[in-house]
């Protein structure tokens, strides 16, 4: 037995509410400094400093020395010159690279696109995350903290994330614990206290996972990556669509469905999923569920071989649709300027070298 044993304890995430507690309980905070402290670090976005000068001075150097309020590093910020799209490049505290989108919507609302893994192991044809294979999963910690960091950079605009899409780098429900884990803190009314329908995830397509989802919140927006309603055609596109195929996501649709809309992702790709018989096919599938349909332009990247649908024969495509009855957005891209597609701006990094 050494004579000192020195006891390190691990550190607790800032979004650990058990821990956090514990911590209370254990330093004798009262709970409405307690509430202070969280109020100054979720609401006011006042970062770690910020958020431990509300503690009195012993607990405060205790959580300053086992609370991690960051698990991310900024590496880097690219502004999109044409719209109000910032993407945010983060380093992970083992080095790998991730990104998140702030969509500055013309209604004033503040968009975030958040990523839930390192790269994915879906390798859709169109999406550049793919090609940079998959790393490992995000913790939920590392999910939140694109949260809290861009609620942080935001503070200078007197702006404050309204909506966060979970449309980022990966497939949420392939790391669906750290994903729920996140669900849960973002809706806590003592952390960021966002309501289940400003929060919306979005999949490749796993219908247990989709179910799993809806049943455990309630009002979350579930959107599901379609882009085609052909077993071969998304077979070829997605390559997960094999293991999961139309009927299964019906079911599961159609199971979400009685208690949301369902939002439906449609990625126009010319003489890909453009044509008649795409709209038909799309036509009968959705007929009986209740969905709002995203028409989406295609970011191009080097190297992905595919062309995205010109905006009229898109226009066209959402105005069929619409006239069988559909709600449907005719959406434009943000950002296309800073490379705001899904691992588009890692992918040009890792290219050019970045760290
Ligand atoms: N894995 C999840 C979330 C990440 S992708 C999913 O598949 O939904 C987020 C959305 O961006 C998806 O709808 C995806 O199909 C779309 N997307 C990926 N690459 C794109 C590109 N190059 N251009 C436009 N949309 C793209």
């Amino acid at each position: 037995m050494p004579a000192f044993s020195i006891i390190t304890r691990p550190m607790i995430s800032i979004y650990d509410q058990q821990g956090l507690e514990a911590l209370r309980s254990r330093t004798a905070v009262q709970p409405h400094r307690f509430k202070l402290f969280r109020n100054a670090f979720f609401k006011k976005g006042l970062g770690k400093e910020g958020a431990l000068a509300v503690l009195p001075g012993a607990a405060r150097s205790v959580f300053g020395r086992e609370v991690g309020f960051q698990c991310l590093e900024l590496s880097g910020r690219r502004d999109s010159e044409t719209d109000g799209a910032t993407k945010l490049g983060f380093q992970t505290l083992d080095g790998h690279l991730i990104e998140s989108v702030i969509l500055r919507v013309k209604t004033g609302r503040t968009a975030l696109c958040i990523s839930s893994q390192v790269g994915c192991v879906c390798k859709c044809g169109f999406c550049a995350t793919g090609q940079l294979g998959f790393s490992r999963n995000l913790t939920y910690g590392e999910i939140l903290d694109q949260v809290a960091q861009a609620n942080r950079l935001l503070r200078a605009e007197g702006r404050t994330v309204r909506n966060v899409v979970l449309m980022g780098m990966g497939e949420p429900f392939q790391n669906l614990e750290n994903v729920f884990q996140s669900l849960e803190v973002l809706q806590d009314a003592t952390c960021f206290n966002l309501a289940g329908m400003r929060l919306m995830v979005s999949t490749v397509g796993i219908p247990d996972a989709m179910v799993q989802c809806a049943e455990r919140f309630p009002c979350v927006q579930l959107a599901l990556s379609l882009h085609s309603a052909r077993q071969q055609v998304r077979e070829k596109l997605m390559p997960l669509a094999r293991k999961y195929n139309l009927d299964a996501l019906h079911e599961a649709m159609a199971v979400i469905g009685r208690s949301r809309k369902v939002m439906v992702e449609y990625l126009m790709l010319e003489g890909v999923n453009d044509g008649d018989e795409d709209f038909q096919a799309l036509e009968n599938y959705l007929r009986d569920i209740p969905v709002h349909i995203n028409i989406i332009p295609f970011n191009e990247f080097e190297g992905c071989g595919l062309k995205g649908t010109p905006h009229l024969a898109r226009k066209a495509f959402a105005d069929r649709l619409k006239d069988a009855g559909f709600n449907v957005t005719l959406r434009y891209s943000l950002g296309s300027d800073i490379a705001a597609a899904c691992g588009q701006l890692v992918r040009r990094r890792m290219r050019e070298g970045f760290a």
